[in-house]
């Protein structure tokens, strides 16, 4: 399974996003890569994009509506 080797990686920063699941409103956890970041329910698994950005305080997540195709 994918999902698990993802949790078994401590090379990349992740980061878990609380009641952040579209489709069930689950914690995502996300983990950051080149090009932006992707997210994987806990609960359900689902994969969605997510659109990172630096704010004044820290960074800024919002999922990408697209990963729904
Ligand atoms: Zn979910």
């Amino acid at each position: 399974m994918m999902n698990q080797e993802l949790q078994q990686e401590p090379k990349f920063h992740e980061l878990e996003l609380p009641d952040a699941c579209m489709a069930c409103g689950g914690p995502i956890a996300a983990r950051f890569t080149s090009s932006g970041a992707t997210g994987v329910c806990l609960a359900c698994r689902r994969i969605s994009a997510l659109s990172v950005a630096r704010s004044g305080d820290g960074i800024n997540v919002v999922q990408l509506p697209a990963g729904e195709a």
